[in-house]
């Protein structure tokens, strides 16, 4: 198959709108990663979603909606709570877990009884999924495991041959995947941290953080989030966190353990020898920066990566969260 790349403008909204009525599966842009967008309510779009990232077929997937309305329409139940939620942070990085109705097939929540919506904050793809007039699912439009695209030209390396069209949106302006939380009783579970970060949300109601967030699932856990179980994020070189708050005692280990072979993504790359890729001082452009510096890493060859970790607040929680597991859990404490 021809893999075609469009610059995003109504030609071609019109034209993926149509490859999406006949079930194919088209690459779009949103504000958090690119997503691999077809049919959430068709089992045979969906499962060319599966198919196209190599995802295991249990991991569900997030409906795309273009109104608040469309809740109605696939969710048994409707928290109070999740209005609230929806006015303040939709369209954005906010992904809630409702009950499904049963027009959303089993394919698309991974056979749970439960499914995810999200508004995507991008014009365009807002237009599209309106233009649809159906949700699209649309899990991050990467192969299973590797790092997320955060614009056109990684989502081809992962999908070229195996779809028909990627709208080019430039670089996404989040650079990581939405929050997931789902509704408990006193308030909401953040089952993957994201741009709306635990702070926000518990300007709204009690806010907890699942363990699974930055500890990890042991065989005997059960995931709340299918995805969390994965391993995940990871490019081909090794990854290690490193936890260090002091620039110069970080600066240090790196010079003694590193080689021609080795990356490193540093808060402050000043007195670094090795080579260093774009990250960044603050959680904000950590979370910018991460995924497409552990791509380009792999283009450089590199067998190893060292990564300065990040704080835990706010944003850095998201920044975390990836990092561990591209890490697969490796952590270098200084
Ligand atoms: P991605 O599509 O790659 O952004 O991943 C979607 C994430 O949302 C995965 O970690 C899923 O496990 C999680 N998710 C989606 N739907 C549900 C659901 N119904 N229950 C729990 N987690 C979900
Ligand atoms: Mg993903």
């Amino acid at each position: 198959m021809n893999t075609e790349i469009l610059k995003i403008e109504p030609k071609s909204i019109d034209i993926a709108a149509e490859l999406l009525r006949k079930d194919e599966i088209v690459a779009i842009p949103t504000e958090t990663v690119y997503g691999l967008a077809g049919n959430g309510l068709s089992p045979n779009a969906v499962k060319k979603i599966f198919e196209a990232k190599g995802r295991p077929n249990d991991n569900p997937l997030i409906l795309h909606i273009s109104s608040v309305d469309w809740l109605y329409r696939y969710a048994e139940e409707v928290p109070r709570l999740a209005l609230k939620l929806a006015e303040r942070f939709w369209p954005g990085p906010l992904t809630m877990i409702m009950p499904k109705k049963s027009i959303v097939p089993k394919e698309t929540s991974g056979g749970l009884d439960t499914v995810a919506f999200r508004m995507p904050n991008s014009p365009w793809t807002l237009k599209l999924i309106e233009a649809c007039d159906f949700p699209l699912a649309a899990p991050s439009a990467n192969l299973s495991g590797l790092p997320s695209p955060t614009r056109a030209g990684y989502v081809y390396n992962d999908m070229k041959g195996k779809i028909p069209l990627i709208i080019d949106g430039g670089q996404c302006s989040y650079g990581l995947e939405s929050t997931v939380i789902t509704f408990i009783e006193k308030g909401v579970k953040i089952l993957r941290p994201g741009g709306v970060t635990a702070e926000m949300l518990s300007e709204f109601c009690e806010t907890e953080i699942d363990k699974a967030v930055i500890e990890g699932l042991k065989d005997t856990d059960k995931a709340l989030s299918p995805g969390m179980k994965y391993k995940h994020y990871s490019p081909k070189a090794e990854v290690f966190m490193v936890e260090c708050d002091d620039d110069e005692v970080f600066a240090a280990f790196v010079n003694e353990n590193s080689d021609e072979n080795t990356i490193v993504l540093a808060k402050n790359s000043d007195n670094i020898k090795a080579k260093t890729l774009p990250y960044g001082r603050s959680a904000k452009q950590e979370a910018e920066t991460l995924f497409a510096s552990l791509r380009k890493a792999d283009e450089t060859g590199a067998k190893k990566i060292y990564v300065q970790a990040p704080s835990k607040e706010g944003i850095g929680l998201a920044v975390y969260n990836r990092l561990i597991r591209a890490a697969a859990f490796k952590v270098i404490k200084l």
